[in-house]
């Protein structure tokens, strides 16, 4: 049997010294229990979100707010290295010990703060932030977070080992979303953490963070510890990865919008990546790939509630009565109108306006077309004026922020009469833009204002979930409510 388990925790799972405890008595359950864990874990929780504002304000020369911020960052990390030392020594150790151990801990997280600061310092005087030295400057976050974990699993009585990720995740140099180099990394695993754990040791890494060949640190895009923790899953063919969170698994909607949202207990591989790339956040878009090109089980689950099954993510999905699995929306997005004024669409002329997104490197997430427009849609961002800019050689360009993608994902779509009529029917009261059935078998999808999309989630969740099938879905937690 494959007891390797790569166990990732994201950041409200590792939040605080309280957090961390639970964390490691989880580790310790499954290390019981004749596991062998590879850890990953997340910046403590907001810590990325603080660090990426700490460098836009030292780079517009604020140098005293953006210290200001890094100087919190550095008493919290202190603090909750003190309250685990306290925690774990209690009883044990006597308090001189305690002390000692505290200088210790503390001594590093100042010396990386340190670090940190300088970087800023600088940032200030030049006044430009690259996104080589933003990489840098939010890699600090898991930097601490996984040092002080791995420490506080070594006094909770495991034998963990730290393990800078910089030196396995080998990555090109696309700062901010840099691409994985899959077969470097397992070199790189094989030579950092298997001599680990053939001596029985936890090892204990930063998500998201990397590195390049030549040792220029990088990071995965955001939420990309889930990402790291498929990698190295992939690298020594783990036999489960495991995705540590605070939800009870993936649910049928958000559940911070949809509050009788029920767990999942299985989902595929294709249904999940869809979810994931069309927003629901539980899980980082191109997490899965690495587990899917070895079919290792994805399973999502609760830090605040292990006993909990979690959803189980594997190639084939479970047959299941239900249409869907799981509804998820996509904020910020805006809408492209663009008409050919002067011609019918004819051929080239789609080539033309999709070599203008590749030129500005801006994905589409949806089209739709008729004689003579096409509508799309994209992540709103800063690039959007020169990308109409060109596209207006071309055509009329018109354009409008504040869009949702509402995208309902299940294998059961096709071969389903009525499916349609019943989504439309339950979001009648709200403007549909754009509608998109087909490029994928698995998702229905539209678009709509954003203000619109918690409501039309809600009214699809009720439609959709109010009779599910129980091999699917957890319906005692429903009636335990
Ligand atoms: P972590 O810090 O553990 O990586 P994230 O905040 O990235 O956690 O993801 C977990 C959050 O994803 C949940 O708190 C929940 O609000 C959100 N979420 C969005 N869609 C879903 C869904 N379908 N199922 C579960 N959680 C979802
Ligand atoms: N800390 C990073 C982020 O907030 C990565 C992660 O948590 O997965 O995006
Ligand atoms: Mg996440």
């Amino acid at each position: 049997m494959n007891r390797l388990v790569v166990m990732k925790f994201g950041g409200t799972s590792v939040e605080d010294a309280v957090a961390i405890e639970r964390t490691a008595r989880i580790v310790a359950g499954r290390v019981a229990g004749g596991v062998q864990p590879i850890v990953v874990v997340s910046a403590m929780a907001k810590v990325t979100d603080l660090l990426i504002s700490a460098a836009n304000i030292a780079a517009r020369g604020d140098r005293a707010s953006a210290l200001a911020i890094t100087e919190r960052l550095r008493i919290r990390h202190k603090d909750a290295a003190t309250q685990l030392i306290a925690s774990a020594r209690a009883s044990a150790a006597p308090a001189a010990q305690q002390d000692h151990e505290q200088i210790g801990a503390h001594a590093w997280i100042e010396a990386e703060f340190d670090g940190l600061d300088e970087i800023l310092r600088g940032l200030a005087a030049v006044g430009e932030l690259t996104p080589r030295i933003a990489d840098m400057v939010v890699s600090y976050g898991e930097r601490a977070s996984s040092r002080m974990i791995a420490e506080a699993f070594v006094r909770f009585g495991l034998k963990a080992v730290h393990i800078d990720a910089r030196h396995c995740i080998v990555t090109d140099a696309q700062y901010g979303r840099a691409v994985p180099q899959d077969a470097l990394i397992e070199q790189r695993l094989h030579q950092h953490v298997v001599p680990h754990l053939a001596e029985g040791r936890v090892p204990v890494m930063g998500g998201f963070m990397g590195s390049t060949e030549q040792g220029v640190t990088t990071t995965l895009g955001r939420g990309g510890s889930d990402f790291t923790a498929a990698l190295v899953g992939g690298g020594i063919d783990a036999g489960v990865i495991e995705i540590w969170t605070d939800v009870n698994g993936i649910m049928t909607a958000d559940p911070r919008v949809c509050p009788d949202a029920l767990r999942v207990k299985t989902i595929s591989f294709e249904e999940a990546a869809e979810l994931a790339y069309f927003g629901a956040k539980v899980l980082h878009p191109a997490t899965i790939l690495p587990a899917v090109k070895k079919n290792i089980p994805v399973l999502v689950l609760n830090s605040r509630n292990p006993e909990n099954g979690g959803t189980r993510i594997t190639a084939l999905a479970a047959r299941c009565r239900s249409p869907f699995k799981s509804i998820a929306v996509k904020k910020r997005l805006t809408i492209m109108d663009i008409v050919a004024s002067r011609m019918l669409l004819s051929h080239g002329y789609l080539r033309a306006i999709f070599e203008v997104f590749d030129r500005h490197k801006c994905p589409v997430d949806m089209v739709s077309t008729s004689e003579v427009s096409v509508s799309l849609s994209v992540d709103s961002n800063d690039k959007l004026p020169a990308i109409a800019a060109d596209l207006s050689k071309l055509a009329d360009v018109k354009y409008e922020g504040r869009k949702a993608l509402v995208c309902m994902v299940g294998e059961n779509i096709r071969g389903q009469n009525g499916i349609a009529a019943r989504v439309f029917q339950s979001v009648r009261h709200v403007n549909l833009r754009m509608i998109s059935q087909g490029a994928s078998e698995i998702n229905m999808s539209f678009m709509i204002e954003e203000d619109d999309a918690e409501e039309a989630v809600r009214s699809l969740h009720a439609e959709f979930f109010s009779d599910p099938d129980p091999e699917i879905f957890d319906v005692e937690a429903r009636t335990k409510i």
